[in-house]
């Protein structure tokens, strides 16, 4: 069995599930293949049905859901409410999909013929999650898999198995048949190998580490790849920004669950005219974080998901005192009284200079890299002073500045005067350059990872 532990107290532990062994995996494998034979056959709509009733369940447990969630993650119960909520929209937004037109009829130049566009189907998909928003992420790559009538197994992380079981089950309630949908757990040094021996398609959610691993292992074999990876976002404030507004945003983008979220700021430009001014509201925002346990209605930042995470977080703040960062706020592990045996970290505030460790490497916790430029011009290429690509937001009240700043920034995401996470499930979701792959996740575009396009010619008439 795999064993889950509480992030806000490792003592007790929340769950456990199967750690299946390889030809466990196998075997789902083969079922996936029959039940995706049946599934893809289903018509549009009543695969649309089921993603309707999946979502009507979901929002009427939402609760069940908030709390396993906040047991399993660590995430405040008003994050975990959001995320049940958003889960649902993604069921409803992609079974309107059966409405759309699913193909082209094209003219062709041979006498009685017809060409048309048709959109399959890719057949058994491997989706593999993380743990920081572990019913959401599923749900964004369920939606658009079940809807074009793939079959898929779902990797669930061995942090957060059980919310995705809950998940399962409620597409199964809702009448998904057997086997169209598998949750796979079990350790990474078991099933791995029969993990990716037979998918028709890989969808990832996770680090650029097992991202590359994906990208070795599938390319010779020519399996598609989606992976969403690492990122390093990036908050500016020009010199003209309302700088309330801006602290206020910035301190909701970096610390909301802990700052374990795909989309977090974990790096803030600030124009050197506005920083001292700038760093006193940030520090006042901070100062009013309440850290504690996800269940208590007064906490609003929660503990990190897993211990070994905690401990690597602190080292990257380690490193940065060492490597001459300033640390402003917070920067240890809050353990009196009832913290004393959970995930905790402080939300943390580092001035660096660009180039230092925790200016370029991915954090993944409630700490924010903090430098100014001189000008938009600095700023700008400070913005894009990373490998990642993720998502990035500029405060400025030019309307030109943010319009260039939207033409220059090397992000699949950009914000003005809003934060760099948030984005809706109608919203094209994927990042740039390290960040990411070609396929697009969310909206229109998200069902292009889970299709392929067949060209079918008829001769009609003689
Ligand atoms: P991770 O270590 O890459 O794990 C992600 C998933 O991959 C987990 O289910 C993990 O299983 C599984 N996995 C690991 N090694 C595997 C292997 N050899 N074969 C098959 N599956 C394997 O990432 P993480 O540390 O959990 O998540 C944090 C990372 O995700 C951060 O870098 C973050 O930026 C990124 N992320 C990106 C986005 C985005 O949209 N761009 C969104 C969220 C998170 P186990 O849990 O069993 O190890």
């Amino acid at each position: 069995m795999l064993e889950v532990r509480d992030p806000a107290d490792v003592r007790s532990v929340v769950a456990e599930v199967p750690a299946m062994t390889a030809a466990e995996v196998t075997a789902a494998y083969d079922r996936a293949r029959a039940a995706f034979d049946g599934w893809r056959r289903a018509n549009p709509l009543d695969r649309a049905a089921v993603l309707g009733r999946a979502a009507d369940l979901i929002r009427a447990r939402a609760e069940d859901g908030a709390v396993i969630l906040v047991r399993e993650n660590g995430k405040t119960l008003a994050e975990a409410r959001v995320e049940v909520t958003k889960t649902a929209d993604f069921l409803d937004y992609y079974a309107s999909f059966a409405r759309q037109p699913w193909g082209e009829l094209l003219s062709d130049a041979r006498p009685g013929t017809s060409t048309s566009v048709r959109v399959e189907p890719v057949g058994v998909v491997l989706a593999i999650c993380p743990w920081n928003d572990p019913l959401i992420t599923p749900a964004r790559k369920l939606g658009p898999a079940l809807i074009a009538g793939n079959a898929v197994l779902l990797k669930a992380a061995s942090q957060t198995p059980s919310i995705a079981i809950w998940a399962a089950r409620l597409l199964s309630e809702a009448g998904l048949p057997a086997d169209v949908l598998q949750v796979v757990t079990g350790r990474n040094g078991e099933i791995s190998g029969a993990l990716l021996a037979s998918p028709d398609a890989v969808t990832f959610t996770g680090s650029n580490e097992v991202g590359a691993l994906l990208r070795r292992t599938l390319a010779a074999r020519n399996v598609r790849l989606q992976a969403e990876l690492g990122g390093k976002n990036v908050s500016v404030v020009l010199a003209d920004a309302d700088l309330d507004l801006a602290a206020s945003v910035v301190v909701n983008a970096a610390f909301a669950q802990a700052g374990q979220r795909c989309t977090a700021t974990s790096r803030l430009i600030v124009d050197v005219s506005a920083a001292a001014a700038f760093e006193s509201r940030l520090r006042d925002a901070i100062a009013g974080i309440v850290v504690g346990p996800g269940l208590d209605p007064a906490t609003t930042m929660g503990p990190l998901a897993y211990a070994a995470h905690r401990d690597g977080v602190l080292g990257h703040v380690e490193r940065a005192r060492r490597e001459g960062g300033a640390v402003v706020a917070g920067g240890g592990r809050p353990a009196a009284g009832a913290l004393a045996h959970g995930c905790y970290v402080e939300p943390t505030l580092v001035n660096v200079a660009p180039g230092q460790s925790l200016w370029r490497d991915e954090v993944f916790g409630p700490v924010l890299a903090v430098a100014t430029a001189d000008g938009f011009d600095q700023a700008v290429r400070l913005a894009n002073d990373t490998v990642y690509g993720l998502s990035a937001a500029v405060f400025t009240t030019s309307l030109s500045a943010a319009d260039e700043f939207i033409n220059l920034a090397q992000a699949g995401q950009v914000a003005v005067k809003l934060p760099t996470a948030g984005w809706d499930v109608h919203h094209p979701f994927g990042g740039f350059r390290e960040s990411g792959s070609a396929f697009k996740e969310q909206g229109a575009p998200g069902l292009r990872f889970y299709t392929r396009i067949k060209t079918a010619a008829v001769r009609f008439a003689w």
